[in-house]
């Protein structure tokens, strides 16, 4: 859990940024006083529930095992830690800061260096990152980069339990073995949370792209297209003289 005065720097340096926690270090805390696996996994499914409903529904159940551990979830803002009550504008259903973290490791040994030293050290190794990834990037052939794919063939393989029923109008039900989902492929827009919150097709739309013979990858956001991800790496790090030359 970060410190109350870097939560109230950030609140008044950066009061339009949306301020969450790490659910692995908020699971980290509460564990301590909570432990187990299933503990782990009844947090982490609350943490994950894209719509009130489903995350209701998944506090209860913390509650039937622990009032505690209810109560001290309960303790902390729902926008700072669960996907349900996440701004919708930031396209963002991240849970864990592991790219601030990555970054960390991977400015760590600058970091021990005399401050020109290391802000050398931490400037070559941005721009030899920024190569590779460029470099990786155009010898790609998909039109999304490689986890989009991932995630959407996965998503992909569960829809043949899913039953979709048109209503003449760009919204039409889906339904599962226990719920029916609304889905407004207009406004790209589903009553399970996921496909507004990240803005990547969740499996109900995927199950209504298919039904209607429309090639998915036509529907992936512009944030996750190769030619998005060029653009962010073609600001390069421009290479810097040395004292002499
Ligand atoms: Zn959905």
């Amino acid at each position: 859990m970060p410190s109350k005065g870097l939560e109230n720097a950030i609140k008044s340096e950066l009061p339009d940024v949306e301020y969450r926690l790490c659910v692995k270090h908020l699971h980290a805390n509460w564990s301590k006083r909570f432990p187990g696996k299933m503990m782990k996994d009844l947090m982490w499914k609350a943490a994950r529930a894209a719509n009130v409903p489903y995350f209701e529904y998944r506090m209860q159940r913390i509650k039937n095992v622990s009032v505690e551990a209810h109560e001290a979830l309960n303790r902390i803002e729902r926008k700072k830690w669960t996907r349900c009550a996440f701004r919708l504008e930031k396209n963002c259903p991240k849970l864990v800061n592991n790219w601030a973290e990555a970054f960390n490791v991977f400015i760590i040994k600058a970091r021990d260096q005399s401050i020109i030293t290391m802000l050398n050290n931490i400037y070559h190794t941005i721009m030899n990152r920024i190569d590779k990834e460029c470099q990786k990037k155009l010898r790609r052939k998909g039109v999304g980069y490689e986890r989009i794919d991932e995630v959407l063939r996965k998503r992909e393989e569960k829809i043949f339990d899913l039953f979709t029923r048109p209503s003449g109008s760009p919204r039409c039900e889906v339904t599962s073995a226990k719920h029916i989902f609304v889905i407004d492929i207009e406004k790209r827009q589903c009553s399970c949370g996921l496909w507004q919150l990240g803005r990547l097709p969740c499996v109900h739309s995927i199950c209504v792209y298919k039904s209607r013979n429309k090639d998915l990858r036509q529907f992936i956001h512009k944030d996750y297209l190769k030619s998005t991800w060029l653009t962010i790496y073609s600001d390069f790090m421009e290479p810097l003289r040395g004292p002499v030359f």
